[in-house]
């Protein structure tokens, strides 16, 4: 199911650039949701995406950026944080005029949205009177996602053998654990006083 709010009239695009705003209604958030788990369960601030559009001779061309704010899960220390998903784009779309696109999903989108993206996220097709947005949106987020969430960049993280956040705590693990088998080491050499516990 396509949101249907967020549209862009062809005819309304000129060579002079035209500032757009939309808002991601509930639709797109359904979809975003079923497509990805942070999406359904932490939008804090609902997606905005901004754009100016313009011709440039028979192509369109989309310039804008995304932006969300998400809460995540830190995939170190396991605390929720909030992000600020920030994604810049910028689109190029020719017409179609009579061409039909050997991807059967690419296809399938250019008919039913007025326009379909090509390999990368920077070149399209279009056809017809509007198009719909939904689509591209869609890919622009996926790619703001983080793809390994982290609450900070110096995030200490859970430690390994006791659990504790070590952000907030220290524990005795992180000194006993890299010198220990050094100790030991050095414990039988020094223990016996140059001559081995029980040798002959
Ligand atoms: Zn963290
Ligand atoms: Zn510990």
């Amino acid at each position: 199911m396509a949101g249907r709010e967020l549209l862009l009239h062809v005819e309304g695009i000129s060579e002079t650039p035209r500032h757009y705003r939309f808002e991601a209604g509930g639709g797109f958030l359904a979809e975003a949701g079923a497509r990805c788990v942070e999406l359904r369960e932490g939008v804090e601030a609902p997606p905005v995406f901004e754009l100016t559009a313009h011709r440039a001779g028979a192509d369109l061309v989309l310039e804008g950026v995304a932006r969300a704010e998400v809460s995540f899960t830190c995939g170190r220390c396991l605390t929720r944080y909030r992000g600020a998903l920030r994604e810049p784009f910028r689109l190029v779309l020719e017409p179609a005029g009579e061409r039909v696109p050997a991807e059967p999903e690419a296809a399938r989108l250019l008919e039913r949205d007025g326009m379909c993206l090509g390999d990368e996220l920077e070149a399209g097709w279009f056809r017809g009177p509007r198009l719909d947005l939904s689509e591209f949106f869609h890919e622009v987020l996926a790619l703001a996602l983080p793809v390994q969430p982290v609450c900070d960049e110096g995030c200490r993280g859970l430690c390994p053998g006791c659990g504790i956040d070590r952000n907030r705590e220290v524990c005795a693990c992180e000194d006993r654990r890299p010198s220990s088998p050094f100790a030991d080491l050095a414990g039988l050499k020094l223990g016996g006083g140059g001559t081995p516990r029980g040798g002959s």
